[in-house]
């Protein structure tokens, strides 16, 4: 059966127009041009205008980097507006569902109550990978999407190209693979695949390997008949002026971006190796991404004690098939040395 986009947008948003803002009007602003259209204040601080709704610039220079054309790319407030404008154009509240496979990211699980779509929740295995045939399994006519985080959060792994490519075959609605610690990882993004699977959708964010939390930049690639859909949606000013021109600035630097990324990788496997020497460590999870998943001996009280010291961690033991684990961001060498000192300091 072909994929029939057409099928999977809802209704109501098929219809839709997108609004036209004063800026969408005039694709080639010149100079000597004078904008009276928009009830800015005229005069300049360089914000004083509304930042270009399109955010052509950036998105050039992400093609470059990534090789992916512009209007196969849209921007968003960070990874979570991208992933609500996904929820908002292809889910129908109350019929449809999404399938997300635990333990995974908290957002997919908060952005399908706030839209007030049905959940199919299936297990990743107890070394975190993914069940295929209990995941397609869990498909129903009322499912729309699944998602697929790799390297996942919070177990750190990557998934195989095998497995992955078993669910976008095996499955007639959208995946999204949320790439957020892809950069970190030895698996290839799937990004060089987006031509062949028109059902494919990939999100990336500024917020990890590069270094921006702080500006909110998440990107979505897909065909150009999902991110035509998801730009009819999407708010026209999603992305400020001050965080496009700083993602600019740091796109311009890619160099230093994969400077710190080699560190980042050289501290993991030095904290890994670390970790090796605390008795009360049972288990180092394999990682793909910027933090470690461990388990101990008893995760509530390792997280308290750490905490006395000054040291700010994530425990994970609430979460399914994480009982007793913690994770750890890989920081600075002094911040991983403090890590490993204060693990030392309460055995
Ligand atoms: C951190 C993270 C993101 C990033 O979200 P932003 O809103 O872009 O900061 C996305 N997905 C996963 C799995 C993450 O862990």
């Amino acid at each position: 059966m072909k994929f029939d986009l057409n099928k999977i947008v809802r209704e109501n948003i098929a219809k839709l127009k997108a609004y036209s803002s004063a800026r969408d009007e005039f694709e080639e602003a010149t100079a000597n041009m004078v904008f009276l259209d928009a009830n800015e204040n005229p005069f300049q601080n360089g914000v004083n205008r509304y930042p270009d709704p399109k955010q052509q610039n950036v998105k050039e220079l992400l093609s470059e980097l990534k090789g992916i054309p512009t209007d196969q790319i849209l921007l968003g407030n960070g990874s979570d507006e991208v992933l609500d404008l996904i929820f908002r154009a292809f889910c129908e509240p109350k019929e449809d569902n999404v399938i997300f496979l635990p333990p995974t990211y908290g957002m997919y699980g908060v952005l399908a109550a706030l839209n007030n779509i049905e959940t199919n929740e299936v297990l990743l295995s107890e070394d975190f990978d993914i069940r295929v045939k209990e995941t397609l399994k869990s498909v129903t006519d009322a499912s729309k999407i699944i998602f697929l985080c790799s390297p996942n959060n919070p177990s750190g792994n990557a998934f195989s190209e095998e497995k992955i490519k078993a669910i976008v075959e095996g499955f007639q609605g959208l995946v999204v693979i949320d790439e957020a610690y892809i950069d970190f990882s030895g698996s290839e993004s799937w990004l060089e695949k987006l031509t062949q699977y028109p059902n494919l959708i990939i999100t990336q964010t500024l917020s990890k390997a590069f270094g921006m939390a702080g500006i909110r930049l998440g990107v979505c690639y897909a065909s150009e008949e999902i991110i035509e859909v998801l730009n009819r949606i999407k708010p026209p000013y999603n992305v400020n002026e001050l965080t496009q021109q700083r993602a600019k600035e740091r796109l311009l630097k890619f160099d230093e971006v994969q400077d710190e990324i080699a560190r980042i990788l050289q501290e993991r496997s030095s904290l890994e190796k670390n970790l090796e020497n605390i008795d009360y460590v049972s288990k180092i999870y394999p990682s793909d991404a910027n933090f470690v998943l461990v388990k101990v001996d008893d995760a509530n009280k390792r997280y308290d004690q750490l905490i006395e010291k000054g040291i700010v961690i994530r425990n994970r033991t609430t979460q399914a098939l994480c009982e007793n684990t913690l994770r750890l961001t890989v920081g600075t060498s002094e911040e991983n040395e403090k890590l490993i000192e204060a693990l030392k300091e309460i055995e």
